[in-house]
Formats: structure tokens, C-alpha cells, sequence
């Protein structure tokens, strides 16, 4: 039983079901997908997901696991006008060597996403999806280590052997754990204390997975300007929450078109370009971890945001929910007893997700400190700060591949900011850039 039907609950649902699972997917916004995909966009109400509609990426992770676990998926996003992105084209001179192969984005919009994702899960014969029904608690038995076996829900009451929580950073787990008398997850939640604004734009002659994106770091806020499919372009500012002033004229869109048309660049890639719709606020961002105890309901598996949530502004989410589900799935092939289950599932998310959470509020704070105009001091965590990493990565092609396999989370936080050989290339190349020893470098697209 797998409780949210969105990224997160989709992937599982698919993956399980090629695995040999029967799964029951509920989703409590009862709202069809619509036929065509050229209706996504108005088309289709998901009260249950507010970002519907605002930027996004999918990191390089994310496009690997969907090529081994479901490739005809990519086919799909591929027909439906998703573009793929390899992160090396612009540099010919560093295409080759170990680790570059995966450094492939898809791009589309996140409808079109949800929409491909959902299209393949209702063609499972072994899927039976509800839409309009919502989990409301979990039936569980009494005893020592308290045993899932089912939900509540608006419908009644529905009995399961596995019971997975894929209700997003929302997740009301805790409550219905309460509810039920067992232990709930322990919560911890970090205030990103940033905001997001974003215009939509359309061309009619589309842009193309060769149209780059644009990050650009100002000293008061992040602009992301991300070209996608069918002639659809996001140019996103992230800001920060207390400055209201900021974010009162981003709210308005002719400031936030004036702003965005005074950034070096960025007139000639939206040219032709129409605004469509007006800015959308994006607040109350938080990363969030809710770690299950030890007494967890037996069979009860929470995953993607439910479990984990990272700040939006890095695009990790969709990705790191689709592995996830890969890893859960896989799980689920060595043993299905449901306390077992429980626990490995515990252990690989503390292992795999739980670094991404502490990495991404290590960047946060980086982020926040240079909007407050300071720089934080190196740590043992942070040997050197994420913004020399990226110049370093300018004029460095080994660094730029080892920053790209991070940044799209092929490899970890630490065999990136842990490694002795990066650390002293990063370092290096900061002096260097003070003394003027690395004038003669050859400048390389920034990466994402
Ligand atoms: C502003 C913003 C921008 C983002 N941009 C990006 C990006 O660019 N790239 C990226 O990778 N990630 C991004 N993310 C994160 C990404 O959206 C999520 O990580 C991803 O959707 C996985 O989430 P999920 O499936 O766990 O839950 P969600 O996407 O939150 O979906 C939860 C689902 O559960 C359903 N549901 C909720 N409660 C119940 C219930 N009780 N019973 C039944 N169904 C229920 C909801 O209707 C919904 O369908 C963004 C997030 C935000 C907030």
C-alpha cells in the first residue's frame, strides 16, 4: 500500500510492480490526469502538490536510476518533449575519462514529469490506482513491536502487508503513529529562511536542450534561469525571507521582469520570449528529517520527503526520491518481512539520504552568510566554501567532473568535500586566484 501518488510514490509504485508487487496507490487528489500532454499545464489540478507548477530539475541521478529501473520512461519524457542534457557538451576538450558517461540532466517541466511517471504506472496491470482517497491513520497491532497492517482512509478502512508513507514533506506519519499508540519519528527541521519567485516565459520556437541554463549569484539573491521543454523557460529568484522590501518588488512583474532583464546575459536568452502567467511565491521552505525509532511500526516505510526534505533551490528532491524508491524495491527483492524491512529501510536512508539533508543546510547557511554579506569560516564538514569550489570548477576540468558528479548526486557529499586530492585543488586554486598565478586559465561554463 503505497499512501501519495506523487514523484516519490509513482517511482515505487512502478518499480515494485515490475518487480513482481501487487500495489495499491492512493492519492488524495482525485483530479484525472488529462489525455494529452500539451494539457498538463492547465489542465491538471494537484492540490496536493503546490510546486507543481514552479521550476524544475531533475538531477543526473535521477535520469540514471529511471535508465535502469524503467528506461521506457525516459522514451516517454522524450516523446513528450523532455530534452536531454549532457552536462559536458560544452567542454569537447575533457569528454572522456571515468564518471562522465551518467552526467546526463533530462529536462521538462514538472507536470510533464508527473504526467509521463503516472501514464506508465496506470498501464501496470499490477497497480491498482485510487485517486481521491486519503490516508487519515494506520491500523496497527498492539504488542511489544507494534505491526502495521493498513491504513484508514476517507473510503475506509484498507488492510496491507506493507504500508509505505509517500505523502511528501507534509506527512501527517507522526500523528497517526500517535494515534495508533506506536512511536512516532523524530522530527528535525531546519528553516531554509529563503524564498522563491518565478516568472514562466514561452517561446514559440522553443528552446532546446542546447540552450544552457544560467545560475548566477548575486550578492543579494540567486537567480536560476532553466530552459525546458515546448518553449517553456523558468527564471526563478531565490531570496532571502526576511528581506521584505526584496521581496516585495518580486512580487510585482514589472520589477521582477526590470530586475531580471539588469542581470549581464540574460536579456538575449529570454529574447522572443513571452512572460506567461504572473511571478509565483514559493515560502516556508524547510529541510527536514523525520528519523523513525527503533519502535516504528513493523512494515511501516516512509520515503522521499516524508523521510527526507531538502531545500528545493538545489533540485535534489525528485531525484533523491527516485532513489529511494530504487533502493526500497531493491530491498524488497532480499526480504519482505515486514520488521526487517523496516530496519534496512531505517539504516540505507540514515547512509544515503540523511547526508544529503546535512549537506544541503551546510549550503544554506553558505548561501544565507554571503546574502548577509559574510563568509563562513572553514570546518572540518566545509574545508572550503561551495562558491570556491564552483570558480575552481571554471578552470579546472577534473574538478568541473568532480563537482558535476556531486552537484547532481552521483557521488556523496563527503567523496566530494572529504577528498584530500579536491581540498587541496580547491585551496590551491584560491590562492592562486588571489596572487594571480591562474590568469592564464581557460574559462569553462559554469555548472548548474
Ligand atoms: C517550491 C519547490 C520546488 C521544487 N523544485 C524541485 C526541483 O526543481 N527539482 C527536484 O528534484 N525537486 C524539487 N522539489 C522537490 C520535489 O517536488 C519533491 O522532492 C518530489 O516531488 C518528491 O516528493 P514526494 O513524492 O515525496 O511528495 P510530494 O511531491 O510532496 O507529493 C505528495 C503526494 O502525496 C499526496 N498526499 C498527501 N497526503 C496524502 C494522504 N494523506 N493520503 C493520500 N495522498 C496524500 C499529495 O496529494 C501528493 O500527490 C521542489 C519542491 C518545492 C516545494
Amino acid at each position: 500500500m503505497v499512501a501519495g501518488g506523487s514523484i516519490g510514490g509513482l517511482a515505487i509504485a512502478l518499480f515494485a510492480a515490475r518487480a513482481g508487487h501487487d500495489v495499491v496507490l492512493l492519492e488524495a487528489d482525485g483530479h484525472a490526469a488529462p489525455a494529452r500532454v500539451d494539457e498538463v499545464w492547465h489542465g491538471w489540478k494537484r492540490r496536493g502538490v503546490p510546486q507543481f507548477r514552479q521550476l524544475h530539475g531533475t538531477q543526473a541521478l535521477g535520469r540514471s536510476i529511471l535508465a535502469s529501473r524503467a528506461p521506457d520512461v525516459l522514451d516517454r519524457l522524450r516523446s513528450a518533449g523532455a530534452h536531454d542534457v549532457d552536462l559536458l557538451a560544452s567542454q569537447p576538450g575533457i569528454r572522456c575519462g571515468a564518471g562522465m558517461d551518467d552526467l546526463v540532466q533530462f529536462r521538462c517541466r514538472r507536470p510533464v514529469f508527473e504526467w509521463v511517471l503516472r501514464a506508465a504506472v496506470e498501464a501496470e496491470s499490477r497497480v491498482g490506482l485510487r485517486r481521491g482517497v486519503e490516508v487519515t491513520g494506520l491500523l496497527v497491532t498492539a504488542g511489544r513491536r507494534p505491526r502495521v497492517t493498513g491504513v484508514a482512509t476517507t473510503v475506509g478502512e484498507l488492510s496491507a502487508d506493507l504500508v509505505v508513507d509517500a505523502t511528501g514533506r507534509r506527512s501527517r506519519v507522526a500523528e497517526w503513529c500517535l494515534r495508533s499508540g506506536a512511536a512516532p519519528p523524530t522530527t528535525r527541521t531546519v528553516d531554509t529562511r529563503q524564498v522563491y519567485f518565478t516568472q514562466w516565459f514561452h517561446r514559440e520556437t522553443g528552446f532546446t536542450g542546447s540552450d544552457p541554463m544560467l545560475r548566477v549569484e548575486l550578492p543579494f539573491a540567486t537567480l536560476l534561469v532553466l530552459p525546458v521543454d515546448a518553449g517553456w523557460l523558468s527564471a526563478t529568484f531565490f531570496a532571502p525571507a526576511h528581506d521584505r522590501g526584496l521581496r516585495a518588488r518580486l512580487h510585482g512583474t514589472d520589477e521582477f521582469l526590470g530586475a531580471l532583464r539588469a542581470v549581464p546575459s540574460v536579456p538575449d536568452r529570454i529574447e522572443d520570449a513571452r512572460p506567461t502567467g504572473r511571478v509565483q511565491f514559493m515560502g516556508n521552505l524547510a529541510n527536514q528529517l523525520r528519523r523513525p525509532s527503533s519502535r516504528l511500526p513493523a512494515g511501516l516505510l516512509p520515503v522521499a520527503d516524508a523521510a527526507v526534505c531538502t531545500n528545493p533551490t538545489w533540485g535534489r528532491g525528485g531525484a533523491l526520491a527516485l532513489a529511494h524508491a530504487d533502493a526500497l524495491v531493491g530491498l524488497l527483492d532480499v526480504d519482505e518481512e515486514p520488521a526487517s524491512l523496516t530496519a534496512a529501510l531505517t539504516a540505507w536512508t540514515a547512509e544515503n539520504l540523511e547526508p544529503w539533508f546535512r549537506d544541503t543546510v551546510l549550503l544554506d547557511a553558505e548561501t544565507n552568510a554571503r546574502w548577509a554579506g559574510d563568509r563562513p569560516a572553514p570546518s572540518a564538514e566545509r574545508p572550503f566554501s561551495h562558491a570556491d569550489a564552483v570558480r575552481t570548477a571554471r578552470t579546472d576540468p577534473d574538478l568541473h567532473v568532480a563537482y558535476l558528479r556531486y552537484r547532481n548526486l552521483l557521488d556523496t557529499p563527503a567523496a566530494f568535500w572529504s577528498n584530500p586530492e579536491i581540498v587541496d585543488r580547491v585551496r590551491a586554486s584560491a590562492v592562486g586566484r588571489t596572487t594571480g598565478l591562474r590568469r592564464d586559465a581557460q574559462a569553462c561554463e559554469p555548472g548548474p
